[in-house]
């Protein structure tokens, strides 16, 4: 039997630390950062090496809305100088082709994952927090129903750190979500399915011209990828471009192909492989499903990845990360002050995230089963035709919120012709879309109304989840 030891920094302390943060991502980190600039001895436990935390094989591209919020709040500087490898100010959808094809200006960064994560962990140690690296977790302490504390093991063998409150920031794995024992969940179902995950593949390419893609991203609707999957062309700079494909795990691949193949089929023909060098491949897999029904338990919160805070439809998944590390952090402090660890002293987490981004997944994951109804084919039609305009598309990317006026209907019907169906079900869609918005802005305030607020979302809207 392994002997578990006391990790040396961290024994002095009573109850080692008020906050340990398991994984230093974009949400573990600015968790830490909130936590630590509150004066709260905070500790964030991460699997990989000190100078590799951070990086992750990724499209890239930051949206500008939560880096604005964490200037704000946090005095975090946006992304520069080598973290920055391109500016980013258009958007484009296309469909079947990179002809069928709606660009909108929306501001967003590409952001260089390893350099901006290594600042960020950089302000987390400077704020006080403590990075203890090459520890992987492997268990959580639970007592009397609370959870107290984590199992890690690093090159000593198997340590214990105890802390008031656990962070589970390790993305897409949820490590500490998956050993919550069943009677602390309330009934809630705490997995990702693969009907929720897409499987992605990317590589980062060297031209030898500037391409064609500057300053651009593009998300591609492709014949051969049955929707939420998507192929992407990201711009990473004047000569290197970050190009993958994303697939839903449910669905087997075509032929016994490979995603690599796939990627290769779907790509080679936009972008000739003799004409660049591959200086990175990479992928991983993305949930794509809105935020579980509650993120808090007794002693523990779920951010980023592991709380499945990423936007259903792009599969955005880094801004959402930062957001939910911030509002984390700040429903801890208040849970710290009043001495209070348990799902009623964590709750305002719940609130605050359901409200934002939680509303915007929820109804992006309403829009992701209309666009799965009609397909690319059906994508074509509309960009074709222009019933999603460029001034819809700003409106949803920069102000999170869409009014869908009279005016705005009838010309929209009046392009459909002869395709009404698509246009009936996207009534019926608008209807949902705006129905989850209000549910996700009026989430319970305690943890009373919750059994309620499942019953009318299962109702309501989709009890797949
Ligand atoms: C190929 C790909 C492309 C993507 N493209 C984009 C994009 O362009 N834009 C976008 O916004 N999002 C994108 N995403 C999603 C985005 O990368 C994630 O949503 C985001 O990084 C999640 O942040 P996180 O903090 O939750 O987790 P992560 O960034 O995954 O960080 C988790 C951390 O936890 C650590 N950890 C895990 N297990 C343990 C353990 N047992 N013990 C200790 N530490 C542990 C890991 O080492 C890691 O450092 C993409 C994802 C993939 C896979």
């Amino acid at each position: 039997m392994q002997k578990i030891k006391k990790n040396a920094f961290l024994s002095q302390f009573m109850n080692d630390v008020d906050v340990a943060i398991v994984g230093g991502g974009p949400s573990g980190v600015v968790a830490a950062i909130t936590i630590a600039k509150a004066g709260y001895k905070v500790a964030i436990l991460d699997k990989k090496q000190r100078n590799k935390i951070g990086n992750k094989s990724c499209g890239d591209a930051l949206d500008k809305v939560a880096p604005e919020i964490m200037k704000k709040e946090l005095g975090i500087e946006f992304p520069h100088g080598k973290e920055l490898p391109t500016p980013l100010d258009h958007l484009t959808f296309a469909s079947l082709s990179l002809k069928n094809k709606l660009t909108a200006h929306t501001p967003a960064f590409i952001v260089h994952r390893l350099h901006y994560g290594q600042r960020l962990l950089k302000e987390a140690e400077q704020a006080g927090a403590e990075i203890i690296a090459n520890a992987k977790v492997r268990d959580i302490i639970v007592e009397n129903n609370q959870i107290v504390g984590l199992k890690y093991y690093n090159e000593n063998g198997i340590n214990e750190i105890r802390a008031k409150i656990v962070i589970d920031a390790s993305g897409f794995v949820g490590v500490v979500r998956k050993m919550i024992p069943d009677q602390m969940k309330n009934g809630i179902v705490y997995e990702v399915p693969p009907e929720h995950t897409v499987a992605t593949y990317r590589e980062i390419i060297r031209l030898e011209k500037p391409h064609d893609f500057q300053k651009e991203i593009v998300l591609l609707y492709h014949e051969k990828i049955p929707i939420p999957g998507y192929a992407w062309i990201f711009t990473d700079g004047e000569y290197q471009l970050n190009i993958g494909v994303t697939w839903p795990k449910h669905i087997p691949y075509p032929q016994n192909k490979s995603l690599k193949d796939i990627y290769h089929e779907i790509l080679d023909p936009m972008i000739d492989p003799a004409s660049y060098t591959v200086k990175h491949k990479g992928g991983g897999q993305i949930p794509i499903r809105p935020p579980f029904d509650s993120l808090v338990f007794n002693g523990a919160m779920l951010v980023g990845e592991a709380g499945c805070l990423v936007d259903p439809t792009t599969a955005e998944g880094h801004g959402p990360s930062l957001l939910s590390g911030y509002k984390a952090g700040k429903a801890a402090i208040k849970a710290l002050e009043i001495g209070d660890f348990t799902v009623n002293g964590l709750w305002s987490y719940n609130k605050d995230i359901m409200t934002y981004p939680g509303s915007t997944h929820a109804m992006s994951y309403q829009a992701l089963q209309y666009l799965k109804s009609v397909g690319p084919k059906g994508m074509a039609f509309f960009l074709k035709r222009k019933i999603v305009s460029e001034e819809d598309l700003i409106e949803i990317f920069r102000t999170r919120e869409f009014e869908f006026t009279l005016a705005r209907k009838i010309r929209k019907v009046l392009q459909a012709f002869p395709r009404f169906d698509y246009m009936l079900k996207l009534k019926k869609t608008i209807q949902k879309v705006e129905y989850a918005d209000q549910l996700y802005k009026s989430y319970p305030e305690t943890p009373d109304g919750l059994q309620k607020w499942m019953d009318i979302r299962k109702k309501t809207l989709t009890d797949d989840y």
